[in-house]
């Protein structure tokens, strides 16, 4: 009995070092994983397009988590690893992949073609925003494990091709989970909050930092219960599903961002994707 014991003993810490990442998926809007050498080493400082990539830890290996923009060229790119002595670049290759075109009505029109005073407040929101996500807090381990914010209904994926009554806008930058207005949302794991702030086309807002460059955002809010600087653990409420800005009904719209890029928000949730589309049928 003793002998399993402290078998099991020195079996854990390995168990407790393994790290739940984000599927890799190398096109556009996806996460590229880069294994950078041994972890032994100090942690390596790496930059795509001019932005700190999150670097972490996989097998004692120093691993990046580069996230692709949706406009990102195909073919062939690179990171650029940073050390004393110079740079150092690593390429990798990006593939293509077809995101399906979205049609949506909105019944206001002002928040399709917004008028002078609107475009004024949405450069106003976008600074803002901008500054937020350009938010980069070192930290040696990031909580990459992430649990659903809301249990709903996936109502739209990420990176349709978006026409709001017939004219084309903005792809779409995150992934939308229906639930009912009032339902809680969740801290998806270890994070602090940067900012919170009722914007014009994504309405009442929070912006979560769970470190080197990894953010979160979570949109159309009815309900805000959190402030700027606090530290929030997995599961914490951060307030509740509504339809607060440019939406056509209440739904979470969740953004993920690395490198300051948005990414699909599935690939940090894959395990749960297939409950969560199940409830559209
Ligand atoms: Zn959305």
């Amino acid at each position: 009995m003793m002998i399993k014991c402290l078998l099991l003993l020195s079996i854990l810490p390995v168990y407790a070092s393994a790290v739940s990442l984000p599927d890799p998926l190398a096109v556009p809007g996806g996460i590229v994983h880069i294994p950078l050498g041994d972890a032994k080493l100090p942690m390596p400082q790496v930059f795509y397009q001019n932005h700190r990539v999150l670097v972490t830890q996989q097998n004692f290996k120093w691993l990046a988590l580069v996230g692709i923009p949706l406009d990102a060229t195909l073919g062939q790119q690179n990171i650029t690893i940073k050390t004393p002595k110079g740079d150092t670049p690593i390429s990798f290759q990006i593939m293509d992949k077809k995101y399906p075109a979205q049609y949506l009505k909105i019944k206001n029109k002002r928040m399709v073609n917004p008028n002078a005073a609107d475009e004024k407040r949405i450069s106003d929101d976008r600074i803002i925003l901008n500054k937020a996500l350009s938010t980069w807090t070192e930290q040696a381990t990031v909580d990459t494990d992430f649990i659903p914010p809301v249990e709903g209904r996936l109502s739209s994926l990420f990176g349709l091709k978006r026409f709001f009554n017939k004219q084309a806008k903005d792809p779409h930058g995150g992934l939308d989970i229906a639930a009912s207005a009032g339902t809680p949302i969740k801290a998806p794991a270890t994070a602090r909050v940067i900012d919170t702030g009722n914007f014009y086309y994504n309405g009442n807002t929070v912006l979560l930092d769970h470190g080197q460059g990894l953010i979160s955002g979570y949109f159309h809010m009815t309900e805000i219960h959190v402030k700027p600087g606090q530290q929030l653990k997995q599961g914490d409420i951060l307030g509740t599903v509504g339809k607060t800005g440019r939406v056509t009904g209440p739904h979470l719209h969740w953004n993920i961002y690395l490198n300051n890029t948005k990414i699909d928000p599935a690939l940090f949730i894959a395990r749960d994707i297939a409950r969560l589309d199940a409830r559209n049928k």
